[in-house]
């Protein structure tokens, strides 16, 4: 581009930002690459029911086990797969896994509660992504119930009107709609109360200095208020030690994720942490 505009813009195009676009590129295909040769993985981190100390649900969260610089995490990637296009595969084959997984757990009988699965925006606005999910709970044969997904402020901001068709479709099959990250984007408040949701994941940026700060002490209780004013469970994330934990059960914060809990991890490892329900095992 630099070059088709003659020598004198030529000097636009540094040699670090060539070097930064060509990093990119590679990564771009690495990571098509990656999707096609199975080297995504999914970790879950359980939640815990404050109350009980009960895992009563597990999120999704996607890794890249890249084959020379090893685990890669989603920040690095996910940014990458959304302006590239390639958050669409990767997301389906996101919900896929987590289904699949949540019902093999099932299967053993193993409650993990509800699976919970991140959705991007670009994924959340197709106009098929309802359809989709329903496809693929039919596909894996998990129950509605156990599906939980995690959507972001901005991507239900704009466009609210097609955000609420989509999050009604969802939740008339009995699927349960979380915002993630909650405080961080800008929600105007008078359309959260329209939006068809089951819970608000507060953002840990508001657990930061709980112990040592009054007003981030104030403003956290201030969400949880906010949320249960108008009927949402909450769900604290990266609760990192005790002092929060308390703080949260003593607002009466009924959920909470966080290394103070369990660190991220694979299926099995997951599985070994403990803490999860048993089914009652079905009559012969
Ligand atoms: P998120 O959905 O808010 O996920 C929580 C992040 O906080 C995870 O980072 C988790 O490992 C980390 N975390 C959990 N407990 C603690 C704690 O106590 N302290 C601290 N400091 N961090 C904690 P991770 O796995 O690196 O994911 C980062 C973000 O990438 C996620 O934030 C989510 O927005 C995105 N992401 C992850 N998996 C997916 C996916 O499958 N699809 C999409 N679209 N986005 C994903
Ligand atoms: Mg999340
Ligand atoms: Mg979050
Ligand atoms: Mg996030």
């Amino acid at each position: 581009y630099a070059k088709a505009n003659g020598r004198a813009n030529y000097k636009f195009f540094t040699e670090p930002m060539k070097a930064a676009a060509t990093r990119r590129l590679h990564l771009e295909s690495e990571l098509w690459r990656a999707l096609a040769d199975n080297q995504l993985v999914l970790h879950y981190q359980p939640q815990i029911d404050l109350l009980s100390g009960k895992v009563v649900g597990v999120e999704a969260l996607v890794r890249w086990r890249h084959p020379t610089r090893g685990l890669i995490g989603p920040a690095e990637f996910i940014p990458v797969a959304e302006e590239c296009g390639l958050i669409l595969p990767l997301g389906h084959w996101v919900l896929l896994t987590a289904c699949r997984q949540a019902r093999s757990w099932i299967d053993q009988g193993i409650d993990m509660g509800e699976m919970a699965v991140n959705i991007s925006a670009h994924q959340f606005r197709q106009p098929e992504f309802a359809q989709s999910v329903r496809a693929i709970l039919a596909e894996t044969g998990l129950d509605a119930g156990r599906l939980e997904l995690e959507i972001t402020e901005s991507t239900i901001m704009h466009g609210v009107d097609a955000a609420i068709t989509t999050m009604a479709e969802l939740r008339g099959m009995g699927v349960r709609l979380a915002i993630d990250d909650f405080g961080t984007g800008y929600s105007s408040l008078a359309y959260l109360r329209r939006f068809p949701l089951d819970r608000l994941k507060i953002d840990r940026s508001f657990l930061a200095d709980i112990d040592s700060d009054p007003d981030a002490a104030s403003l956290l209780t201030s969400i949880v208020l906010l949320g249960r004013s108008l009927g949402l469970q909450l769900v604290a994330e990266g609760v990192e030690n005790l002092a929060q934990a308390e703080f949260l059960r003593s607002l009466e914060c009924e959920r909470v994720q966080g290394f103070h809990f369990y660190q991220p991890a694979s299926a099995e490892e997951v599985v070994g942490f403990g803490g999860f329900g048993l089914l009652a095992a079905l009559p012969a």
